[in-house]
């Protein structure tokens, strides 16, 4: 997808952190994280969301997703994470290319998932974005 800034991203005309760069899915860290150590995970081939995109893909992409989220109690010291997709207008989906968030959550971190949007404040430096995913990488 010529537009698409995921593909983009994939192609390397994009800088981005990656944490993963496999055959079938990638990983890398979102710019404008709910909270430090946020994970985008997708499919190599463009998907727009959950209703295009090949299910034995997907399943590829929850196994890495899980394993990544393990990384993140392990590494980051994480209480919990939260997976979440937006697919289609309707779910506020902003980027067309599949993709699910792993937030790292932290006991009283304040991150609001009832009001994300609201809660995306947090500033990230590159050098911070840098450290994390070295962190992180698998
Ligand atoms: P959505 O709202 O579609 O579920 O989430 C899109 C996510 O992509 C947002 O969390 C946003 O911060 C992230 N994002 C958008 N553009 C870029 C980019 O150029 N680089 C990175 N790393 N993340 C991006
Ligand atoms: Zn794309």
């Amino acid at each position: 997808m010529e537009n698409c800034i995921f593909c983009k991203i994939l192609k390397k005309e994009i800088p981005a952190h990656f944490i993963y760069e496999g055959n079938n899915v990638s990983a890398f860290l979102d710019i404008n994280p709910l909270n430090k150590g946020h994970v985008l995970v997708i499919p190599n081939e463009h998907y727009a969301d959950v209703f295009n995109i090949k299910t034995e893909i997907l399943q590829e992409l929850i196994g890495k997703s899980q394993e990544i989220a393990k990384k993140m109690k392990e590494v980051l010291g994480a209480d919990g994470v939260n997976l979440f997709n937006a697919s289609g207008e309707a779910a506020e989906q902003s980027v067309p290319h599949f993709h699910l968030h792993i937030v790292p959550r932290w006991s009283g971190d304040g991150v609001n998932m009832n009001d994300w949007w609201q809660s995306k404040t947090k500033k990230i430096s590159d050098e911070e974005l840098q450290d994390l995913a070295i962190k992180l990488k698998i």
